[in-house]
């Protein structure tokens, strides 16, 4: 299926074809083209951030109720088009239309989300000034920011900053992920019908290269990035010296779950599989590492594992029965998950559950389990992909300083039955989301979502957006001016 020329840029309440070049977007189960047009040019992106900057003093200005007004009217589309953005999301994305749906329910949930944490975290507060008058604590916002997102929450990440940035009031230029440029133009057309006025959301589609100009320009007053650990590199680079910009990174991990004293093994078996193998092993919450006992404990967890990722279906987003997995978002990124599958392979590990391929031409993979126990310097890398690498440890501080021998720090897990254990973990894990007993995948919103290490720079996301959306300003006043009764200290009267 091809189609005509899709516009890639939304700049000041205007659908505009790009100047850049010319690039597409394919439906990752059957190949089929369903987005295609010109990416934004340095010039188109220069002129994003110039009708957001004359879009900012109005839109700050204006009262919160009205701006929270539009995004309530905002939420309500996205529930009426639920079905239909869903839809959308899986043709982009390749997630299973169950699993989409989810995907839209989070969007519309994030409004009322935000506006708590907006006053909550944020907002103006009011209290007594020392020696008389108020003490007033008022937030502001930064002016015009960027929003960038990656390919495996087209929908909700960009939103997750998209909506607290607005309602804190500032202008945004949002560059999404190349993968999924037809979500993207879905809900910014979402954002247009709720009446959002002209410049205050602008969209710019393109590769890396807009990425980069959007990134580079001077115009912008903050950048909020969800993506890869490499991406997040080069824009802490690319910012580093302008203290005047603030920078939201959230990135990726290698991410432990330890299964220790833990009796049912079904509830091993499911827990784990729904943290390492939803949405085909790509979210950044994902347990990349499971950490077991070498003793036969251990060998009976993995059975129970193995034998659970049997019923697991993985298939086309529409197929019936309805799969578990769709595939993942390229065929590029299935050559480099077998690549590293077979490169672990060859360094030592043992295949218990080889990922396959059924057909070579589709990124169609199914669950892998492989022992890397013996492999001598492991990679501490993201496989972003249904990979679990497991390791065997002989006692359970072996499994903490196994868990925490990363350098990322994004999410943790323990499955047990001790809570003197779970104790531990809590206290020793390095990590911004650990989870006892419960699935690492599937954050609640109404958290902060953040990690250490290498997966941010310590701005978290999620409830705490609002306090990157917004610059405090406090105030000692009193309306009426007069001096102190006596002289101070040192001052003759
Ligand atoms: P990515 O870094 O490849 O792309 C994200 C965005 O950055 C895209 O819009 C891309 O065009 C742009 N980009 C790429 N290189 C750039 C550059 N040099 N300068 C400016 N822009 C550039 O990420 P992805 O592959 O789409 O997403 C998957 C990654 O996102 C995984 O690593 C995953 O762990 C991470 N992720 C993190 C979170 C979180 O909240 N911590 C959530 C979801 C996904």
């Amino acid at each position: 299926m091809t189609q005509k020329s899709n516009p890639a840029l939304f700049i000041n309440g205007t659908w505009q074809t790009g100047n850049g070049k010319a690039f597409h977007a394919e439906n990752p189960a059957n190949g089929d083209i369903i987005w295609q047009g010109k990416a934004a040019s340095p010039d188109d992106v220069n002129a994003a951030i110039m009708a957001a900057r004359n879009a900012f003093p109005a839109w700050a200005k204006r009262d919160l109720n009205e701006r929270i007004e539009i995004l309530e009217r905002f939420a309500g589309l996205l529930n009426d088009h639920k079905d239909a953005l869903a839809r959308t999301i899986s043709l982009d994305a390749g997630k299973p239309h169950w699993e989409a749906l989810t995907e839209v329910g989070a969007m519309a949930g994030k409004i009322a989300i935000s506006i708590k944490a907006y006053h909550d975290r944020t907002g103006t507060r009011h209290g007594d000034a020392p020696g008389g008058g108020q003490a007033i604590l008022r937030h502001k916002p930064h002016g015009v920011v960027a929003v960038f997102g990656p390919y495996n929450f087209p929908g909700h990440l960009p939103n997750g900053h998209v909506v607290p940035a607005l309602l804190a009031g500032n202008c945004v230029v949002f560059k999404p992920s190349e993968l999924t440029p037809l979500v993207a133009e879905e809900t910014v057309k979402l954002w247009q019908q709720a009446g959002l006025p002209d410049g205050v959301l602008n969209l710019v589609q393109g590769e890396r290269d807009t990425g980069i100009a959007l990134a580079q320009h001077p115009g912008i007053d903050g950048l909020f990035f969800t993506g890869s650990v490499p991406t997040g590199y080069h824009l802490h680079h690319a910012f580093a010296g302008q203290m005047a910009k603030i920078l939201a990174l959230e990135l990726g991990g290698n991410n432990p779950l330890v299964v220790w004293n833990a009796a049912d093994l079904d509830a091993v078996a499911h827990h784990t599989v729904m943290s390492a193998f939803i949405t085909a092993g790509q979210r950044c919450t994902c347990v990349r590492r499971l950490i077991v006992p070498t003793a036969a404990k251990g060998d009976a967890m993995i059975a129970a594992i193995n034998d659970y990722c049997d019923r697991l279906i993985v298939g086309a987003p529409d197929d019936d029965p309805e799969p578990f997995m769709g595939p993942v978002i390229s065929n590029r990124a299935a050559d480099g998950l077998m690549a590293a599958q077979a490169k672990l392979v060859a360094d030592g590990a043992k295949i218990i559950r080889e990922i396959t391929r059924p057909d070579p031409a589709r990124p169609f993979l199914t669950p892998g389990l492989i022992d890397v126990t013996d492999v001598k310097n492991r990679a501490d890398e993201e496989l972003f992909g249904p990979i679990l690498q497991i390791i065997r440890v002989d006692s359970f501080d072996d499994a903490i300083r196994e868990a925490n021998n990363t350098r990322f720090g994004l999410a943790a897990g323990l499955l047990c039955d001790d809570a003197k254990l779970w104790q531990r973990f809590i206290h020793e894990s390095r990590a911004g989301i650990v989870n006892w007993n419960k699935q690492l995948t599937g954050a609640s919103s109404a958290a902060p979502f953040g990690g250490i290490g290498e997966s941010g720079n310590h701005r978290p996301s999620a409830y705490y957006a609002a306090d990157y959306c917004a610059w405090p300003v406090a105030t000692l006043q009193t309306d009426k001016l007069v001096a102190p009764d006596a002289a101070p200290k040192g001052v003759r009267p």
